[in-house]
Parts: C-alpha cells; sequence; structure tokens
C-alpha cells in the first residue's frame, strides 16, 4: 500500500509539473529568460533562494524530472563557480540517493524475486565491485543521471556508498556544468558544454579506478610471490597432486593439449572413488538389491526365497568391480595417455617446485610452471570418546575390513544420515544386518525436502533399519566383548549395543602435510579458491573434494577443466568455474536425484516458483517393473517454463535425471520436453508427462472455452 503510495505521489507531482508548465524553466532559452528575476530575488535575499534553488534541485532530482543540466547551468549563472559548485554538489547527491531509495523500496523486492537467480552474477559483482562501477558510471555523464538512481537502487549498494560515490564521482561533471553557467550567455546549446575530448578524459578518469584496481591485483600476486625464488625455467608446465576423478582429469586434460604434466599419486589411482566410494558402493547396492528381490520374487509371480550366500563372496565381487574399473584409472593408461605418473607423496615446497618422496624409495624435485592440488577428502571421525576403544570402520576402510568377515556384522551401527549413511545402511540392512541408523538431525537426508527425507525413511524403515533421526551420538562404551553406542535423545540416554560400527557423518578435505601451511595457503575446511579455482598463489590451483564446494566425482571433473586449462591458458584467457547446474543422486532403493532448487531451497532464498509432479505409480513401465513408486517434481518460475530444479524419486532416477540437467544447462524448458519423442514404455516418459502436466495446468482456459464456442458452431 505505501508503495502504491509513493508510486501515486510521484506521478502527481510529476503531472502536476508539466500540468503547470514548469518545463519551460528547464529549457536552455527558458532559463535564460527568467534568469533577470531570479537574480533581483537572489540579491534581495540571497540564503532565501539559495536554499529555495537547493530544495527545488532536490525534489527534481528525486522525482527523475529532465532538466538537471539545465538547474546545473542556473546555479553557476546565479551563485558563481564555488557556491553553484556547493550547492549543486550536496543538492544532486541528496535528490540521487531519494530516488535510489525510492526505487529499492518501490520495486527492487519484486525485481529481485521474478529475477533473484538470473540477477545473482550481477549482484554478487556489484556487492564486490559496486563502488567501483556507480564511480565510472557517475564519472561519465553520458550515462542518464536518472537511470543511474533507478537501476542502482534494484542493486545491493549499501545507501551510504552510494551516496557518497556520487557525490565524489559527479564532482568534476558538476564544475565543468556550472562553470558553463558562470558565462550563460555565451551557451548557445547544451550539446556545446561538453566537448568530444572532455568526455574522453572523463572516460578515461572513470575507467582508472578499474584499471588501478587491477594493478593492485597484479601488485598483490607479486607480493605474495616476493619472498620466494621462481626459477629461470621448468621442468614441467603441470604438476597435479593427487590421483582421483579431479587430478586424473586435470591432467589428462594438460596431455591432450600437449603440456608437460607430472601426476603424482601417493596411494591408488582412482582415488576415493574407484577404490573407497562411488564403485565399491555402488557395486555393494547390486547384490543388496539383487538379495532384496529374491527376498520379494512373491512381486514377479516368482517364490520368494531367503538369498543364501556367502558374504566373503560378496565383498570379493565389490574388489573384483574395483579391479575391472581399475585400468581405466591405471599409471599405464595415463603414461600412454602422455602423463608422467609418480607414485609418491608430493609436497609443494614452493609456488614452483614439488617434491615427490617415491614410494619405491628416493625423492624427486620438479619445478613446475603450474600445479594443481587435487588431493580429495577423508572421511571425519566425531571425538567421541571411547570410539577409539570399541573400533570403527569408515568407507576408507570398510571394504578391506569387512571383506575379512565371513558374514555381514549382525549388529551394524551405521552413524550418519546423509547420503553415504543411507546407501551403506541399506546396503547392510538388505544383506542380512540388523541395522541402526543414528542421525543428530531430525530427518535424514537433510538436504532434500521432507517429503524425501520421509520416502528414503519410510524405504529404510521396511528394509529392516531402525532409523533413529534426533539422536545425537554421546560415547561409546565397551563391557568385556559386548560394544555400545550411547545416544541422546529428548534429554533420555540410551545404550544400543553393536558388532560394527560405521562412521558415515562426513568428510574433510585433506589439508595438511603437503606444504599449504608453509605457503600460507588459506584454508576454510577447504583449499581457499577463487572463481578461477586459482589459491592464494594464481599458478596453484585446487579442484574437486580439497576445493569444494561439492563433493562429487562428476563435480571433482567439471573442476579439473577448470583447474587446467586456467593453469595452462590463464594469461591468455581464464574461465570462471560454473556450478549453476550441478546434478547429484543418492543410490538407495527408491533413488534420489536432483538438480538446481527444490522447495526449501527456493523457500529459503526467497525465490518463488510453481510445483508440478508427477507419480510415478502411474507410468506404464514402472507398473511393468514393479517399480511404480516415487514421483518427479519440478520447479518453475511462476508463469512459465523454465525449470528452476528437478527432484526425482524413484528406480533410475539418476539416470532419469539427465534429461533436466541438459534442459537446465542449456535453457530448455518444459515446453520443449513435452515436445520431444520418448520412446514407449520407458521410465524416461515420467520427464514428458511431469511437463504434460504442467502444460496441463496452464492451458488458456477462456481460449478453451470460445474453442468450445467454435466446435459447437462447426458441428451446427
Ligand atoms: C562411500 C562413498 C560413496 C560415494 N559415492 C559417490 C557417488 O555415487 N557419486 C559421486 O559423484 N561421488 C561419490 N562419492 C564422492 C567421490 O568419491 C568424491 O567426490 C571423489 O572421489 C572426489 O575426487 P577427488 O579427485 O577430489 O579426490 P580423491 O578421489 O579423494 O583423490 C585424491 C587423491 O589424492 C591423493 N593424495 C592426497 N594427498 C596427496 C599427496 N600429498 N601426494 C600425492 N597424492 C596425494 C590421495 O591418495 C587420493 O588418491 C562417494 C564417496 C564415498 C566415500
Amino acid at each position: 500500500m505505501k508503495k502504491i503510495l509513493i508510486l501515486v505521489t510521484a506521478g502527481l507531482l510529476a503531472v502536476g509539473f508539466f500540468a503547470l508548465d514548469l518545463n519551460q524553466y528547464l529549457t536552455l532559452e527558458g532559463m535564460k529568460a527568467s534568469l533577470g528575476q531570479f537574480e533581483t530575488q537572489r540579491a534581495a535575499s540571497p540564503l532565501g533562494v539559495g536554499l529555495a534553488f537547493f530544495a527545488i534541485y532536490v525534489v527534481a532530482t528525486a522525482l527523475s524530472l529532465p532538466g538537471a543540466v539545465i538547474l546545473t547551468l542556473a546555479a553557476g549563472a546565479l551563485f558563481g563557480l564555488s557556491v553553484g559548485t556547493v550547492i549543486v554538489s550536496f543538492a544532486s547527491s541528496i535528490g540521487a540517493t531519494l530516488a535510489f531509495l525510492a526505487s529499492r523500496y518501490v520495486l527492487r523486492d519484486v525485481i529481485q524475486r521474478r529475477f533473484g537467480d538470473r540477477l545473482k552474477a550481477i549482484n554478487d559483482g556489484m556487492a564486490k565491485e559496486g563502488t567501483l562501477y556507480l564511480f565510472t558510471l557517475r564519472l561519465v555523464p553520458i550515462f542518464p543521471f536518472f537511470l543511474v538512481n533507478l537501476l542502482m537502487g534494484l542493486t545491493p549498494v549499501r545507501t551510504l556508498s552510494y551516496y557518497w560515490v556520487s557525490q565524489l564521482g559527479m564532482l568534476a561533471g558538476t564544475l565543468v556544468y556550472v562553470n558553463a553557467g558562470t558565462h550563460l550567455a555565451q551557451i548557445k546549446s547544451l550539446a556545446g558544454i561538453v566537448s568530444p575530448g572532455l568526455l574522453l578524459s572523463f572516460a578515461l578518469l572513470g575507467v582508472f579506478p578499474m584499471l588501478a584496481k587491477k594493478f593492485m591485483t597484479v601488485l598483490q600476486s607479486r607480493r605474495v610471490y616476493a619472498k620466494w625464488q621462481r626459477p629461470k625455467t621448468f621442468d614441467r608446465n603441470l604438476v597435479v597432486i593427487g590421483g582421483g576423478a579431479a587430478g586424473l582429469v586435470t591432467s589428462y586434460i594438460a596431455a591432450a593439449v600437449k603440456a608437460k604434466v607430472t601426476l603424482v599419486e601417493a596411494h591408488k589411482m582412482g582415488g576415493d572413488c574407484l577404490n573407497y566410494g562411488c564403485v565399491p558402493s555402488k557395486a555393494l547396492i547390486k547384490s543388496s538389491r539383487v538379495a532384496h528381490q529374491m527376498r520379494h520374487a512373491e512381486n514377479y509371480g516368482l517364490s520368494a526365497t531367503a538369498p543364501q550366500f556367502s558374504f566373503k563372496k560378496v565383498m570379493a565381487r565389490v574388489h573384483e568391480v574395483i579391479a575391472t574399473v581399475a585400468p581405466h584409472d591405471s599409471v599405464a593408461r595415463y603414461t600412454e595417455l602422455g602423463v608422467e605418473v609418480l607414485q609418491g607423496y608430493a609436497t609443494i615446497v614452493d609456488p614452483w617446485t614439488v617434491e615427490i618422496k617415491l614410494n619405491h624409495g628416493g625423492t624427486q624435485r620438479l619445478t613446475t610452471r603450474s600445479i594443481v592440488i587435487a588431493a580429495g577428502a577423508r572421511p571425519f571421525v566425531p571425538p567421541l570418546p571411547g570410539l577409539d576403544d570399541v573400533g570403527y570402520v569408515t568407507s576408507d576402510t570398510l571394504w578391506d575390513e569387512f571383506a575379512k568377515l565371513d558374514a555381514p556384522p549382525a549388529r551394524l551401527v551405521v552413524l550418519g544420515g546423509g547420503p553415504i549413511g543411507c546407501e551403506l545402511a541399506q546396503s547392510f540392512g538388505r544383506l542380512g544386518s540388523k541395522v541402526t541408523q543414528i542421525e543428530m538431525a531430525p530427518r535424514i537426508m537433510i538436504r532434500e525436502d521432507i517429503e524425501v527425507s520421509d520416502l528414503a525413511r519410510d524405504s529404510l524403515s521396511r528394509d529392516g533399519i531402525d532409523v533413529l533421526t534426533s539422536h545425537k551420538a554421546l560415547r561409546c562404551e565397551r563391557e568385556g566383548n559386548h560394544k555400545f553406542i550411547v545416544v541422546e535423545h529428548q534429554g533420555q540416554e540410551k545404550r544400543i549395543e553393536f558388532d560394527a560400527l560405521l562412521c558415515a557423518v562426513g568428510r574433510v578435505a585433506r589439508l595438511q602435510g603437503y606444504g599449504l601451511e608453509n605457503l600460507g595457503i588459506p584454508t576454510q575446511r577447504t583449499v581457499a579458491v577463487n572463481d578461477y579455482l586459482e589459491t592464494l598463489y594464481p599458478n596453484i590451483y585446487a579442484a574437486g573434494d580439497v576445493a569444494g564446494p561439492y563433493q562429487f566425482t562428476h563435480t571433482a571433473g567439471h573442476m579439473a577443466w577448470y583447474a587446467a586449462v586456467n593453469a595452462l591458458f590463464g594469461e591468455f584467457k581464464k574461465f570462471k568455474v560454473d556450478y549453476s547446474v550441478v546434478p547429484w543422486a543418492t543410490f538407495i532403493e527408491p533413488e534420489v536425484a536432483r538438480v538446481g532448487l527444490n522447495e526449501q531451497d527456493a523457500k529459503e532464498k526467497n525465490i518463488p516458483y510453481e510445483v508440478t509432479k508427477y507419480g510415478i505409480d502411474d507410468l506404464d513401465r514402472a507398473i511393468a517393473d514393479g517399480t511404480a513408486h516415487g514421483f518427479v517434481k519440478v520447479l518453475t518460475v511462476p508463469g512459465k517454463d523454465r525449470i528452476l530444479g528437478v527432484t526425482i524419486v524413484g528406480e533410475h532416477a539418476g539416470d532419469l535425471l539427465a534429461e533436466f540437467v541438459l534442459a537446465m544447462k542449456h535453457g530448455l524448458g518444459l515446453n520443449k520436453i513435452l515436445g520431444t519423442i520418448h520412446t514407449y514404455p520407458t521410465l524416461a516418459e515420467a520427464n514428458k508427462y511431469v511437463a504434460g502436466e504442467w502444460k496441463r495446468a496452464h492451458a488458456p482456459q477462456k481460449v478453451l472455452v470460445w474453442l468450445g464456442r467454435f466446435h459447437a458452431w462447426r458441428r451446427g
């Protein structure tokens, strides 16, 4: 209501201004004609006229009325150079700030709400460099004064900064125009006041602060390197530390563009994903699914049977799968691709030197133009009293430790309700362990919407897992051979006995012991990098889990491209890493896959959205497969088919998501998905059907009424 009142008042004042023909005074001729009269009044009451002029100037600029230039000339003519400049400088800055505030108050929320996600980059830029841009805009008088006020009101620039930068930036222009006003009689047209030469000088002055900033950045980076001795030549173009997803892709790209690259891996090529993460966990999930299907074979008209199996063989298969995939990441393959692979522990000695303690003995020092840190992450082990005493496994150790067992642990505690905890809890539950899953938060998979967490919990519970949410692990205890974990829930302590405990409460970046401390490279849970993945030292980059913000194999690979290209060609062209469309999946059954916003994100970020949902229970193929559960949920911009985010819960959700990832990446809306032929009968049809749901909800009802009438008329 207040906003409408402001708009109406501003509108009425503007209409009044034109209705009373006041604009005649704001032309060069009109002002010249009435100047004599104003001068007489000023002579009689200099302070009164000065204040009145000041007020008129403030109102005119606050209302974005045309004529600021004329008023500025008038200030010169009436009050002379110094007083005129003071009056105009303050009046114009105050008026500009009022217009800026009005625009911010009336329009900003609406604009940010509507285009918030797309304005993010601009907002971030403005938050970082807003004052510099504003200074440039103010200094170069070719940018319309009123437009700058209105547009800047929509950005996050702070009001006080806006005021003083405006005043400072406009000072040069104000001086020129007020000075021109002191020779008003000689001015024939406004165009002549500022010559092209003067405009160019202003423009140069405007870009100067930006150039100065760039210069400061270069200076700063030189200062960072000051205490190090740069080698005259380099042994390598690039040394990559870590042979996981990030390191492998980085060195692959470097070799592909013929750089001399060395990849250093201390342990196993392929890193966490191949050896302890994605690959073994997915292999185990498959065995557990088969066991589950056998148990529920009656769903397919077959006799249900309790799966008979050797756990040793299941774990052996996990290791076979790792071994089968391993050649993709092997030393042999990468050597063949042109990468020098050294097996050893790398330490960054100075910004251009890496020392490698080779696994088979000896050390080697390599100088290099650039370094990419791809050292990954390790499981976080919470500081629980008694934990070491009872013993535990993590994703790093479980594959070898459990491979020694004849049967799955009879009673398994899984600490953590995130994706890794859920995947492993379900797998071991299906393989026969009595699993208790302990999560401190009120629900598992907390990053997903509540309904997704609920579905996941239901599914895990159906598999016999005791999912304890809002339960805080306090300590572990041992009594003889009996091991317990003590948890707290609603003020009550509970003791849970177990045979094995799996810690899956998150993963922390590897930050110590390879030179970051020595070089003073800042870390904040991960290695601190800028948008180009540069660390404090612009020739040292970081990618993958060690740098975050996501911890997935595909994001590690994605970042690797930027790290490699920027490290090798950054002096010519640098690329900002793009996290605008990042998908992920949790491979429980039913699978949960997501890209972009879900409802809880959208609410948190105050982004308006519409939800369209399609239930997979209705899908022909899912019915035939006996997997008719879950949904596809799409968030779109209200009234538009532009996709903000998608969550899929169901069989092969991770695969189904790919279509939406592509659509979001390339700006394709639901109409385009609806207009695409999807093979029948496939699960992928769910994507088309959700688009169909959206279309139905947005059918033009009024047009349809008329079409009904048209057809009735045609029938006669
Ligand atoms: C159980 C589990 C399941 C997962 N499932 C999935 C999934 O389904 N999908 C998915 O996308 N992601 C999954 N992940 C995450 C995925 O494994 C990681 O995001 C990915 O491995 C990160 O790759 P990276 O290259 O950054 O690090 P890593 O794979 O950890 O590689 C880092 C390498 O650097 C080496 N290194 C460290 N320091 C040095 C040094 N100083 N000198 C030499 N070498 C060094 C390490 O030995 C390591 O091999 C899973 C993780 C786990 C634990």
